[in-house]
């Protein structure tokens, strides 16, 4: 095997010259690629994080694409692949591994580095609300004796708490207790809406809807304030 180049720089005998020089002595002076605006925002109350403007649940197969398409690459590569390696460190820190192969003047090149990370932590737009006694509808629990109402909260609790693992919203913002039963405020009209809907069907009653008129959009629709009433233990 006898090679004709040489590398300009270290002197090694390569076929795998570009510019002049050897893949190694190639890099030291070239970046294969950096990473350019990756920045993460995760909220510190249910835990979402946003990804392209979405909030939703974090895997370590969605934060591997995200760094992936913040991958950005130097000129003149060819057929590039990008290789994420992620290393969860504790809470909100990660470590990663990037490596990008590809062809500059038809010499397969390689770079690997080492890239660390933090998320931002954020209150999210939908905790931000929560926190503020945001809310869409109220859901009034009302029942013939105060353990049957209190028996009612804590069904309708476990329905809120499958309901806010889609949408944050839907959670109890607020929890008043009166004479008449327990009303509970709800930061999302439709996460309302599904949870009666299940109510309705375990206490096999309709839910007394009413409306009231909040204020108007800035479009000049109509804001209403949706109230059910679930009633348990009374016969129709
Ligand atoms: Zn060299
Ligand atoms: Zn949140």
């Amino acid at each position: 095997m006898s090679f004709e180049r040489f590398c300009a720089k270290c002197g090694k005998a390569t076929d795998a010259v570009i510019n002049g020089l050897c893949s190694d002595c190639y890099l030291k002076n070239h970046s294969l690629f950096e990473v350019k605006d990756f920045d993460v925002e995760r909220c510190v109350k249910c835990g979402k994080a946003k990804v392209k403007g979405k909030w939703c649940f974090l895997s370590d197969d969605l934060l591997v694409a995200e760094l992936t398409s913040k991958v950005k690459l130097g000129r003149g590569i060819d057929q590039a692949k990008v290789f994420v390696e992620l290393i969860p460190i504790k809470d909100d820190a990660y470590s990663s591994t990037i490596t990008v192969e590809g062809f500059i003047n038809d010499v397969l090149i390689k770079a690997v580095k080492p890239f660390e990370f933090f998320l931002t932590r954020v209150s999210c737009d939908s905790c931000m609300r929560l926190v503020s006694n945001y809310r869409e509808a109220i859901i009034q629990l009302r029942a013939p004796s105060k353990d049957e109402v209190e028996a009612m909260l804590v069904v309708t609790k476990q329905l809120f708490v499958m309901e806010s693992t889609k949408d944050s919203l839907a959670a109890i913002v607020k929890i008043l207790q009166g004479k008449a039963g327990i009303d509970l405020w709800i930061g999302s009209k439709k996460g309302a809406n599904r949870v009666v809907r299940k109510l309705e069907k375990i206490y096999k009653t309709n839910a007394v809807i009413s409306k009231k008129l909040i204020g108007i959009a800035d479009g000049g629709a109509e804001k209403f304030r949706v109230t059910y009433c679930i009633k348990s233990g009374v016969s129709k």
